[in-house]
């Protein structure tokens, strides 16, 4: 404001004393004018030096004041800022505080984060939108023996597995993707999901786990063997002692009957825990053919057929003569076997179960095992497929099922590559379906 002052009053006193010394006469019209410009760029100059300068100099001293905060240093005093400006400063100095805060809680997540990756027993990738990967944790480059820095290349040139390639590219496509692989001596299963920009890839390594599934399917195995002999030799004692009933007092029969029973069902447990182990080592290995499928259902159903004609069950095949689909005949024999047998136990007597075939344009072939039974509630969907899982345990005793029979129909549909579906309600009846893969794709 003093500066202001200033300038208004040299500025006055500078044109009246002009005003004086040219007037009056020809030409002080000129030198008014002139005397009026001489005075502005005065005013200029003293506005400059008393006004502009000073406030340049304060926004210099705050601008390296923040600069000097943002590079971490302490902010310093505002005691030397104009008071015009102390809004300003304010303001901006309030806007630098959030900012520093916003950046540090980022960095603070940022290095849990990737604590966390370095912490997972996961080997972790992450591969930007343009397909550049960005991060890798040391689990990711020990499993893969990394040499040189990953980041910043493409995946397929940084590391030497084309199912890591093929699993992203999948994910890229797709949304996600698993691929279980091996490499040197590891079992190795990637998953890969697209993200917001990008893909995040989870390699486990799951060499252990097989190994401990291994063992345990082989000693199973090895049990169920030796088991059987034994077995056998029991079984054929007790036929012999059964071949004649009449000679055996009656409270003798009864509990000789009772060991049979149980002994043949022991004999049926080892069976399929034998098949599920031999069903599991061969996974893969089924060799498939192209067959006409009518034959391998009247087989597959034959026992079933007949235990329903029992139960005063009402049984239907139906599966037109034309319909041929690549199969491994013995696989869908038992599948088609266990379902069929299933769909009559789980059925009351009086009731209806039936096997349809048919084949749609597409040469997709599908297999309906449908009854209207007691049906399965929809908690169990997920479930019924695992070993030894059952709803009643006592009925399917009672019904002779051993509890692995799903178990051997998902193994089987998995080493075809057939799908599987169920449809069911509680007390509704139930419907599953083997989807086979069509004839003109053979796998
Ligand atoms: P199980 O030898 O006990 O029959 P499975 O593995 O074949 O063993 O079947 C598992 C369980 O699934 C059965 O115990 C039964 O509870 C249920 N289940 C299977 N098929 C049917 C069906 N068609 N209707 C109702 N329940 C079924």
């Amino acid at each position: 404001m003093a500066g202001i002052a200033l300038v208004v009053l040299g500025t006055t006193v500078f044109v009246t004393a002009v005003g004086r010394l040219a007037a009056p006469g020809p030409g002080s019209l000129a030198w008014t004018g002139l005397a009026a410009l001489v005075a502005a760029a005065v005013a200029a100059v003293a506005w400059h030096v008393s006004v502009v300068q000073p406030q340049r100099a304060q926004i210099q001293s705050l601008t390296d004041r923040l600069r000097r905060w943002g590079d971490g240093a302490d902010a310093g005093s505002t005691d030397e800022v104009d008071p015009e400006l102390v809004a300003l400063d304010s303001a901006v100095t309030e806007a630098v505080f959030e900012v520093k805060s916003r950046v540090t809680r980022l960095q603070e997540r940022v290095d849990v984060l990737a604590e966390a990756m370095q912490a997972s027993s996961f080997g972790i990738a992450l591969i930007s939108a343009d397909g550049v990967i960005t991060d890798v944790n040391d689990e990711f480059r020990g499993m893969f023996r990394l040499r040189g820095e990953p980041v910043g290349r493409r995946p397929l040139e940084a590391v030497p597995s084309v199912d890591i390639h093929l699993v992203i590219e999948q994910a890229l496509t797709r949304g996600a993707a698993e691929r279980v692989f091996v490499t040197g001596s590891s079992d190795l299963v990637a998953r890969a999901e697209a993200l917001h920009a990008g893909v995040l890839l989870q390699v486990e390594d799951i060499t252990g786990r097989r190994e401990a599934e291994r063992a345990r399917t082989d000693f199973v195995a090895n049990v169920s063997h030796e088991l059987r002999t034994p077995l056998s030799a029991i079984l054929g004692y007790l036929e012999t002692m059964l071949h004649d009933e009449e000679r055996i007092p009656d409270d003798l029969l009864k509990h000789l009957k009772t060991v049979d029973r149980n002994t043949r069902r022991l004999r049926d447990l080892f069976e399929d825990l034998l098949r599920l182990h031999r069903i599991e080592a061969r996974r893969r290995e089924l060799p498939m053919e192209h067959q006409p499928l009518r034959p391998i259902l009247v087989e597959a159903v034959g026992p079933a057929a007949d235990r329903a004609a029992m139960r005063g069950q009402t049984f239907t095949l139906e599966c037109p003569d034309e319909i041929h689909a690549v199969v491994n005949p013995d696989a869908l024999t038992a599948i088609v076997g266990n379902l069929a047998g299933n769909a009559s136990a789980y059925t009351p007597e009086g009731g209806s179960v039936s096997v349809r075939a048919e084949q749609a344009d597409s040469g997709v072939v599908q297999i309906d095992v449908v009854d209207d039974g007691i049906g399965i509630a929809r908690q169990h969907h997920e479930r019924i497929f695992e070993r030894f899982y059952r709803i009643d345990t006592a009925r399917s005793r009672r019904e002779g099922g051993t509890g692995l029979g799903l178990a051997i129909v998902k193994h089987y549909a998995l080493a075809c590559g057939f799908h599987l579906e169920l449809q069911s309600e509680e007390g509704q009846g139930t419907t599953f379906s083997v989807v086979l893969a069509s004839p003109a794709a053979p796998r």
